[in-house]
């Protein structure tokens, strides 16, 4: 079986979901292929629904994990700058607060060690990463690493050789898992009694406001805000305590869950929510214009690119993230429109982007050849990137901005 649709909601099981944006179909997007497998690419439902209950919106289409990692895994978290620096920092907010020296950190999704390698030799680290070659290049940073997926069965494991853990922490895979309760029940086995589960997810909020319809993909099952997580946690004895927002990923939140106290909750959670029930995240009328609001960005995107191919000039694309394939695909872009993707991940380099075939090309090739023009896939580092490239700009080549808007710079 390599694709389930489910019939109820992730989080509260209801049955009143409605679909409130349709991408068509696409390719899972971290699906490079290359000229010989093009036959063997399948394409799944990109379909995003509403929950009218606890307000999750998600996607029911489920693509079997054998068809999304496709043996080798191609992200490597500490090969981004920007997101290296973000997890320094995110790992001293955690030692400030919620952890002591010698206590143990679990952390779901580790991928390289991208967060844990900042507490290696001050506390205990366990690592769990499905991916076998992401977990090996964590290993040989001394990080102990599970290969696999959490479950309550590893949790149990876990505990009979290291003990509970003060902090388990989930990040930006929280909203790739489909067994919800699976995942709480061991996260709320596996924590201490005065442990902290913490977890960093793209917002809803700023993917509404802001139109990031192009983090719709079929790992990221959900886009959650704050009231359905308070439904998650509370069908478990656990209670959201505190949430930040962060700019991370084009607008991201880090939810901090405990098991219920009676310990007041902060502000943050209460302030959230109210922002939440203000800004309509809670009521179906909201996502009305959602699928109107993502053509709208397409038409302007894709009548700019055929308008610059007609003048004989080149468009290619910088950066080659998740959100990028769901974008070139959305639009139907392919090597006619745009010549090649840059990216500095070494397993994409020499093959082609999902869906659209475009070649991923090392960004070297930018040293020596100016292209009019380069469409920034991965727009969240903006700022980073466009101060990174000013040399390649002062040479004449202009930036497209697609999301929020089109723009070029
Ligand atoms: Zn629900």
């Amino acid at each position: 079986m390599s694709h389930l649709r489910n019939v109820t909601c992730r989080v509260c099981k209801g049955s009143s979901l409605t679909r409130i944006l349709s991408l068509g179909e696409h390719p899972p997007v971290d699906n490079f292929t290359d000229a010989e497998h093009l036959k063997d690419e399948k394409r799944y439902p990109l379909d995003v629904y509403f929950c009218g209950t606890c307000n999750l919106v998600q996607l029911l289409d489920v693509v079997a994990e054998d068809e999304l990692f496709h043996g080798e895994y191609a992200y490597f978290s500490s090969a981004s700058k920007p997101l290296v620096d973000h997890f320094r920092s995110y790992a001293d907010d955690l030692k400030s607060e919620h952890v002591a020296p010698g206590d143990l950190i679990v952390d779901i999704g580790s991928n390289d060690g991208i967060l844990l390698q900042n507490f290696v030799g001050t506390h205990r680290v366990l690592g769990i990463e499905p991916s076998a070659n992401v977990a090996e290049a964590a290993r040989a940073k001394g990080i102990e690493t599970e290969s696999g997926f959490f479950t309550i069965e590893m949790a149990k494991r876990i505990i009979e050789m290291h003990g509970k853990a003060k902090v388990i922490s989930a990040n930006n895979v929280f909203a790739h898992i489909d067994d919800l309760d699976e995942i709480v029940q061991g996260v709320k086995d596996l924590l201490t009694d005065d442990g902290v589960f913490v977890s960093e997810s793209h917002y809803l909020l700023d993917l509404v406001e802001h139109g990031e319809f192009d983090t719709v993909y079929h790992e990221h099952l959900c886009y959650y805000s704050v009231k359905p997580l308070q439904h998650l946690f509370g069908r478990f004895g656990m209670e959201v305590f505190n949430v930040v927002r962060m700019p991370t990923h084009g607008g991201s939140i880090r939810v901090f869950a405990r098991k219920a106290s009676g310990l007041p909750i902060e502000n943050s959670v209460h302030e959230l929510f109210a922002l939440e029930e203000k800004a309509g995240l809670h009521s179906l009328a909201r996502f009305a214009d959602f699928q109107k609001d993502a053509e709208a960005i397409k038409e302007k995107l894709v009548s700019l690119v055929r308008q610059i191919r007609r003048e004989k000039k080149k468009v290619v694309a910088y950066g080659a993230p998740a959100k990028g394939n769901t974008l070139l695909n959305f639009c139907g872009f392919t090597q006619d429109d745009i010549e090649y993707v840059t990216d500095t991940t070494p397993y994409k380099i020499g093959l082609l982007t999902p869906g659209s075939h475009i070649p991923v090309v090392s960004p070297d090739i930018l040293k020596t050849e100016t292209p009019e023009y380069v469409l920034l896939l991965a727009w969240n580092y903006r700022d980073f990137i466009l101060e990174k490239e000013k040399e390649l700009r002062a040479r004449g080549a202009k930036f497209i901005i697609p999301i929020p808007s089109v723009e070029i710079v």
